[in-house]
């Protein structure tokens, strides 16, 4: 189960609308006990991929590191990652499974025509991605 900050999710929203019809992507910043994550906070990271943004998003290694010391600062981890689905339906890809890791929530945005119409988190358990409730908070 996912629990984010209100804030947090809508600067999440913010962006995806923003970087339509690109994909955007970040890192979520909480804490983790069991299944159970918390985000307070989001990083932004700009999507690294070279040729195929409207599609696909990379994390590069740097930003990915930048933001875990932002992290650190608060005493929290990286406990997941967002990305936005533009035109397409908030369901993880093939190309999202291969990338995926245990023990980190994925929030999807699908965004149509600049506006996020739904989101969805979704957790691996053996190598397959099962969806997780969402609550916010404060
Ligand atoms: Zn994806």
């Amino acid at each position: 189960m996912l629990r984010i900050k209100s804030s947090a999710l809508q600067k999440i929203v913010a962006q995806a609308e923003r970087d339509y019809p690109y994909e955007t992507c970040g890192l979520l910043l909480g804490k983790s006990e069991g299944s159970l994550r918390t985000v307070f906070g989001v990083y932004e990271t700009p999507n690294a991929n070279p040729d195929r943004k409207h599609d696909r998003y990379e994390i590069a290694p740097q930003d990915y590191l930048l933001a875990e010391k932002k992290a650190r600062q608060f005493g929290l981890d990286i406990v997941g990652v967002y990305h936005s689905h533009p035109d397409h339906p908030d369901i993880p890809s093939q190309f999202d499974l291969e990338r995926a890791f245990e023990g980190f929530s994925y929030i999807i945005l699908s965004v149509s025509k600049g506006k996020v119409t739904s989101y969805r988190s979704w957790e691996l358990q053996e190598r397959r991605f099962v969806e997780e409730e969402v609550i916010t908070f404060g």
